[in-house]
């Protein structure tokens, strides 16, 4: 049924009463004001009006016969069409007329006859802004309603979306989370993450008696020369290939790490002995020691493996990873491709190390190092032709410090250069004061070692330049000792700076001859005035045939190939007169006499001796 209303406008109100006076009153009154009125003098025609149109509100009278006022206003409330439409009760003054029930059965006001007028259209009036106060409160509840919905789905869709990009964003960090944590080339754990894992293991040590732990610090030990000589590519095909062969080695517990350039680390846990780990330490250097088939070269590799047992006392996992790295280093010392444990010990030595490193600083600045004069004899006349130039530290506790126990120190902390330079500038200024004496030939030459790495030093030749200018030596007089590795190391620009040095009369002695690996190969392209033939084979010569037919092969090349040829490290006789018969130019060595501190080179030189 339609239960739309005549005239949204107008108010409509049905007026029930069996009174017709009453409802032509009412009606005439409340059509003035402008409402739309229905009458019904009857249940039935009650029921029949609201069936057509429901009004907006109902007055109606109390005392009709049949059904009564209460019951039909009963009627209407338990109809959930009606129900909600306002009832104001007619009564008359002298009606028993029972005010409670009539709201007890859903009046919500009533009238008295006779009528007050103003009386009725005030209460009227109120009903109806009740009710469409009512009604725009539902309206209003409805627009909530829709809004909030349409809220809700607007919040829910930022909601998705936001969650989306939470997704995405955790996805990115997640992504450049494994990037800062892996290497890019072989995709393992990097240092940072290694020691993340390192500092786990170690506070799992220290909490758990039974869990034990251990590092294996590996370093490549022919991984420059590769990187070197065949480039960077294959350099990294070879990492590469050497992580892929380590990850055999590595269980889903272990970490395998790139830690940086050839160095790798492994932490291996739930281990039982050191057994356990040497046997892995043993098996990945079988591993590697196969040739790597690269997809242009075959390379061979080896490695140096240091190894460290976890131990609840490190402090710091830095503390464990150093030791670590101390024991590869003794490895590396031991003859490289194998293994070494750590133990404490070795970290006295490496604290050692760095006390030395301390001193050698502080020797720099203040100047502790001497030179001494080891004389070089001309075999044929027995005079003397010269020194080599060898250096000391007078340290201010241990007392004379031999080369070998502080140049690699000096080589590896950047000092060598400077200390080289210092050796160089003090012989020319020795050798022009000694040249000073008439009766020192001005044939007298001091040769000079060079460190290999000196070659590097981009104003090298400036600085020798210096020198020769600033003490005003004779170049002639001067001789640079320089070792096959320093050839090896840069070729091309050694061999210009070589040139340079000759076209100052500087003669270049190629020193401890023998001891290199491509010796002819780079002796035919370096121009060289002699060799200095290792000292290693002239003390073996007499021992057998084989090494006095090395010691000759040597003075052989030299001679062939236009050089001189000196022997060092003399220490008898009959090496001397072996050598004489062989041909050697020159001889230096204990027979004749240890390094010797300058004023006692001169007096000897003075003396004029012969041997
Ligand atoms: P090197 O250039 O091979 O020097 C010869 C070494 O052999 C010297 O040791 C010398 O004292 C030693 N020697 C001389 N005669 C004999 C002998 O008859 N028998 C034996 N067994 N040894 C003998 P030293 O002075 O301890 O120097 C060791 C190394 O230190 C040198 O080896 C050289 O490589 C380096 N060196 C020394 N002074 C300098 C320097 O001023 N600059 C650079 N770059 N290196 C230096
Ligand atoms: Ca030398
Ligand atoms: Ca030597």
């Amino acid at each position: 049924m339609n239960h739309e209303r005549l005239n949204p406008e107008k108010k409509d109100i049905l007026i029930i009463d069996d009174t017709p006076d009453n409802l032509r009153v009412l009606s005439s009154l409340l059509t003035k004001q402008g409402y739309n009125v229905r009458k019904a003098l009857n249940w039935q025609m009650a029921l029949i009006a609201c069936q057509t149109v429901l009004p907006d509100l109902i007055l109606l009278d109390i005392m009709m016969p049949e059904v009564d006022g209460y019951e039909i206003c009963q009627r209407l409330k338990s109809q959930e069409s009606t129900n909600d439409i306002p009832v104001i009760f007619i009564s008359a003054l002298d009606d028993v007329f029972d005010k409670v029930k009539a709201f007890a059965v859903g009046g919500v006001d009533y009238i008295t006859k006779p009528f007050e007028f103003e009386e009725v259209l005030i209460r009227i009036k109120n009903q109806l802004s009740l009710i469409s106060a009512r009604q725009e409160i539902l309206e209003l509840n409805t627009q909530l309603e829709i809004r909030v919905r349409e809220r809700t789905f607007e919040l829910e869709k930022t909601l998705h979306k936001l969650q989306q990009e939470i997704n995405e964003r955790q996805h990115l960090q997640n992504k450049l989370l494994d990037i800062v944590l892996h290497d890019s080339l072989t995709g393992l754990p990097n240092r940072v993450l290694f020691i993340k894992r390192l500092d786990k293991a170690l506070t799992r040590a220290k909490q758990e008696q039974n869990y034990q732990f251990a590092v294996l610090f590996l370093d490549c030990d022919r991984f420059k020369v590769v990187n070197d000589s065949l480039g960077h590519l294959v350099g990294d095909e070879l990492l590469v290939a050497i992580a892929r062969r380590l990850q055999q080695f590595i269980s889903p517990f272990d970490t395998l790490a790139r830690f940086s350039g050839d160095e790798f680390a492994i932490l291996l846990e739930n281990i039982t002995d050191i057994k356990m780990v040497t046997k892995i330490a043993d098996d990945i250097l079988k591993q590697l020691y196969l040739a790597f088939p690269l997809s242009r070269y075959e390379v061979f590799m080896n490695a140096s493996i240091g190894i460290i047992l976890g131990n609840k006392d490190y402090e710091k996992s830095e503390f464990l990873l150093r030791d670590a790295d101390t024991a590869m280093y003794r490895a590396k010392a031991m003859g490289r491709a194998r293994y070494h444990v750590f133990d404490p010990i070795m970290h006295q030595e490496a604290l050692k190390l760095l006390e030395l490193e301390n001193d050698l600083r502080r020797a720099v600045e203040r100047q502790e190092f001497i030179i001494c004069y080891q004389p070089i004899i001309n075999i044929k006349n027995r005079d003397i032709a010269g020194f080599e130039a060898l250096i000391r530290w007078q340290h201010p506790t241990r007392g004379i410090v031999p080369p070998a126990d502080f140049l690699p120190v000096a080589e590896e902390t950047g000092l060598m250069n400077q200390i080289n330079f210092w050796v160089l500038q003090s012989v020319c200024e020795t050798l022009c004061q000694w040249q000073k004496y008439p009766e020192i030939k001005q044939k007298l030459k001091v040769s000079v070692n060079l460190s290999p790495k000196i070659f590097l030093q981009t104003n090298f030749l400036a600085k020798v330049d210096q020198i020769l200018h600033d003490t005003q030596v004779d170049p002639r007089s001067l001789d640079l000792e320089i070792t096959e590795s320093a050839l090896m190391e840069n070729s091309d620009s050694v061999k210009t700076i070589l040139k340079e040095l000759q076209a100052r009369q500087i003669k270049l002695i190629m020193d401890d001859f023998g001891t290199g690996y491509s010796s002819l190969s780079y002796l035919h392209s370096f121009p060289m005035d002699a060799l200095k033939i290792d000292k290693s084979f002239v003390l073996r010569m007499l021992e057998n045939q084989q090494s006095l037919g090395l010691v000759s092969a040597m003075i052989n090349i030299a001679h062939s190939m236009g050089m001189g040829a000196i022997a060092e490290g003399v220490e008898t006789q009959e090496q001397l007169a072996q050598l004489q018969k062989l041909n050697c130019d020159f001889a230096q060595g204990f027979l004749f006499s240890v390094a010797i501190a300058p004023e006692l080179a001169l007096d000897l030189l003075l003396s004029a001796p012969q041997w």
